[in-house]
């Protein structure tokens, strides 16, 4: 077991990152300490502590990290701030002892293109927080795409999210709280009526909107009949202009019929998401998705006859049993299609998903996932597409990234907007996390209630709670 005690700084958290980065799932005991498992049995100190510069009384700051009572690193707290020197401090001493290192380095916790803008160089990454220098050179790629995108967005606009948490089964790796619909839907029409309600309470605020973003769990799990009655009132309480950005997420593939694909046409959706994330039958069984390779071929077809012009397709590299070869077939397919953007995704787990981490872990190789994520790198460029959004999860095995790629011009404004934490988003529906951004730069969160029941009950509440966090 990993026990690992912080002296002389209260950057728990910062720790606590490095340490599930290496370890696993953590613990954090009453005392402060903080454990995770392991096969043997380490007593790491973080540790920082005031000393005099060569016998004068001028003071400095040490920052040494010591494993079983020996010390592995230590520094004189110079270059970046306490929360980040600790963190490097950790990662440099592990890696030292267990000789593993990650493509992302010390860089947990903090979203990799906001460091790149504030490095002048991919050597700097490298230099300050361990970053490979293939990852490097990718958030500083990223980074300037990004910049181009959010140079659109109006500051003083507004991003919608509306949230349809329920999905017809779920997916083995899903950690999301989405709803499996297989047990019955008697509860969606009255989810529906919830969120157009909530709609109409908050109808002041969709004044000035940027974007919009219908998803999920998978909006498209709603019947025909319900899905154009629920997008035709929202729509009629939206009334979005021309110019604004408005998403369908469309992510299951045997969720998608024409009657739907109609209904988001007239109403002026102007972008579809339809996730295979492999196009590999024996996987999508593997992972309880109940739709196969054909199926996604098919929704793909009819969503551009429909005359859709921009569509996202996902990717997860590193699903359950899949190989680096694979993967590389998917891709490959998947741009034989040419979706605008094609996003590619890590596996992400948390302890909410059906499989353990270690079933994951034994089904799946690092270093593959890790050719998987250079591979689309490398690919998805010399087909014309760029990379313009970068994020990592905390629990995305092996510390790996998720990568939004477009072909330029094509970028989505909502997923920029929301993944920058530099514009106000308004989430409507059950799990949604509003954002609102002041003009210090300033971000505020505003929560709702998970559970589609909970929610059903308390929406009058829900919409009150949000109208007075925007100050309406
Ligand atoms: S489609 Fe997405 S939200 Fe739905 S169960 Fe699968 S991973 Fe979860």
């Amino acid at each position: 077991m990993i026990t690992l005690r912080i002296i002389g700084h209260h950057a728990i958290y910062p720790v606590s990152d490095v340490v599930r980065l290496f370890f696993g799932p953590i613990r954090m005991r009453d005392t402060g300490e903080i454990q995770a498992d392991c096969d043997e049995d380490l007593e790491i100190i973080s540790q920082l502590e005031n000393i005099d510069i060569d016998g004068t009384k001028l003071q400095s700051q040490r920052l040494s990290t010591l494993i079983n009572g020996k010390c592995i690193c230590s520094t004189t707290i110079e270059e970046l701030p306490l929360n980040r020197e600790v963190k490097r401090s950790l990662y440099n001493a592990l890696s030292i002892y267990t000789g593993r290192k990650f493509p992302w380095g010390s860089l947990t916790g903090i979203r990799p293109t906001v460091v790149a803008r504030e490095v002048t160089s991919d050597t700097q990454l490298n230099h300050l927080y361990g970053v490979r220098s293939d990852k490097a050179r990718l958030s500083i790629i990223t980074a300037s795409h990004e910049d181009e995108v959010m140079r659109k967005i109006n500051k003083s606009s507004l991003s919608i999210y509306i949230g349809i948490p329920f999905c017809p089964t779920r997916c083995s790796y899903c950690s999301f709280p989405a709803h499996d619909m297989s047990s019955g839907t008697d509860t969606l029409n009255e989810y529906v009526e919830a969120l157009l309600k909530e709609m109409e309470l908050l109808q002041h605020l969709f004044q000035n909107i940027d974007s919009v973003y219908f998803g999920g769990g998978t909006p498209t799990v709603l019947t025909d009949e319900l899905f154009e009655a629920f997008i035709n009132r929202a729509f009629s309480l939206l009334s979005p202009n021309a110019g604004v950005e408005v998403t369908l997420e469309a992510g299951r593939p045997d969720t998608i019929t024409k009657s739907k694909l109609n209904t988001a046409k007239k109403n002026g959706f102007n972008r579809i998401c339809i996730n295979p994330q492999t196009l590999n039958n024996q996987t999508l069984r593997n992972i309880g998705r109940n739709h196969s390779v054909e199926d996604f071929l098919k929704a793909y077809s009819d969503i551009r006859q429909m005359g859709f012009n921009t569509v996202n397709a996902d990717l997860i590299a590193g699903l359950p049993g899949e190989s680096y070869s694979d993967f590389t077939i998917s891709l490959n397919t998947l741009a034989e299609l040419k979706p605008e953007n094609i996003t590619v995704h890590s596996l992400y787990k948390k302890r909410t998903a059906m499989l353990s981490r270690d079933e994951v872990m034994k089904a799946v190789s690092m270093e593959d996932i890790d050719r998987m994520l250079q591979y689309s790198h490398n690919r998805l460029p010399e087909l014309g597409y760029i990379p313009y959004y970068l994020y990592k999860q905390k629990d995305t095995l092996g510390g790996h990234e998720n990568t939004g790629y477009s072909f330029p011009g094509d970028e989505c404004r909502y997923n920029v907007a929301m993944m920058s934490d530099a514009y106000s988003v308004l989430a409507i529906g059950a799990g949604g996390v509003s954002k609102r951004v002041f003009s210090d730069r300033r971000l505020v969160r505003c929560d709702c209630v998970k559970n589609p029941a909970e929610y059903i009950r308390r929406v009058k509440e829900m919409a009150e709670r949000k109208l007075r966090f925007f100050d309406v």
